[in-house]
């Protein structure tokens, strides 16, 4: 029994092992992918639900691996967020965002956003307002075209100093979404103390709704929240016709999700652009 719990202990070793080779190959493969310009970034549309009219677009990056396939940047971000490497990622995708806008501006007088997802180390550095307000200014954009997402966990990090960038975003113009809403511990209490332009309700709650699942106080009582305090809601993977109608009833504005379609290509966003969705 002895020997087997030490055979134990050294699979155990080996795959901690495996697994710690595997993230510094990964890591190494990142670095050398941002630098060519070989991560993409994707589009999904933010709906309103009563017109069905796109009103903005979440940015969100994709990595093709040569020989490892599409890696999830739930997975790649952390890691990328180990390294400088994150910096470059960011600039690139600030950049690309900024130049997006200015392509659609040739095709459709609509004032579309492009929510960008912000890193934690990103929201406390006080360059980030200078870098969106270059870029507004390099693609002529309005300042609202630019939203940045951030997740109670940044605020969390370091309190004080997000606080103060937060404020000075606001001062800018530069509008702020809270992602993931209701997932965290002391949402509630962010709300109070930080004025949010707009709120994304987490995909958990709409999951839940479901044929046999009809009554959501949860998500009421968001809905009466963001209405009293004027804030935009958007609802985060709306998946199915029932949820879009349910949400429709209880007055939710936005809607985000397969429903009404994946994060698309440069490419394909481009196509429902000139199509004047
Ligand atoms: P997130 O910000 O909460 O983004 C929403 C995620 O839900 C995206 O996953 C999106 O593809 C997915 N999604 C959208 N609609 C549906 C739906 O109807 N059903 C389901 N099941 N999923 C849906 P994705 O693209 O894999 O991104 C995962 C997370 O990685 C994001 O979560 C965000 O936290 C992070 N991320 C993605 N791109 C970036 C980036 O450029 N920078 C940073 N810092 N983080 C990023
Ligand atoms: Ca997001
Ligand atoms: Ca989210
Ligand atoms: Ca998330």
């Amino acid at each position: 029994a002895k020997s087997q719990g030490k055979n134990n202990i050294q699979v155990y070793e080996n795959t901690l092992h495996q697994a710690l080779i595997y993230e510094r190959q990964i890591q190494k493969d990142l670095v050398v992918a941002i630098k060519n310009h070989q991560l993409k970034f994707h589009y999904q549309p933010i709906i309103d639900l009563k017109s069905k009219n796109i009103i903005g677009f979440e940015a969100l990056t994709r990595w093709h691996h040569p020989t490892k396939g599409l890696i999830s940047p739930s997975e790649f971000i952390p890691i990328a967020e180990q390294t400088d490497a994150i910096k470059l990622l960011d600039e690139q995708l600030l950049d690309t965002v900024g130049a997006q806008l200015q392509q659609w501006h040739q095709y459709t007088d609509k004032p579309y956003y492009i929510s960008i997802n912000i890193s934690a180390h990103r929201f406390v550095d006080s360059k980030l307002i200078d870098d969106i307000n270059q870029v507004i200014e390099k693609y002529h954009l309005e300042k609202g075209q630019i939203v940045v997402e951030v997740t109670e966990h940044i605020l969390m990090e370091n309190k004080a100093k997000a606080r103060h960038l937060f404020h000075r975003l606001k001062l800018a113009g530069i509008r702020i979404s809270l992602d993931d809403f209701g997932t965290g511990y002391s949402s509630l209490s962010y709300l109070h103390q930080l004025p949010f332009d707009i709120l994304k309700i987490d995909r958990s709650f709409v999951t839940n709704i479901t044929e046999h699942n009809q009554e959501n106080p949860i998500i009421n009582m968001i809905v009466a929240l963001a209405n009293t305090m004027k804030i935009d809601l958007v609802a985060e993977g709306v998946e199915t016709p029932l949820q879009l109608e349910t949400l429709s009833k209880m007055q939710c504005q936005f809607g985000q999700g397969y429903h009404f379609s994946k994060p698309l290509s440069a490419e394909d966003t481009l196509k429902l652009v000139k199509n004047g969705h």
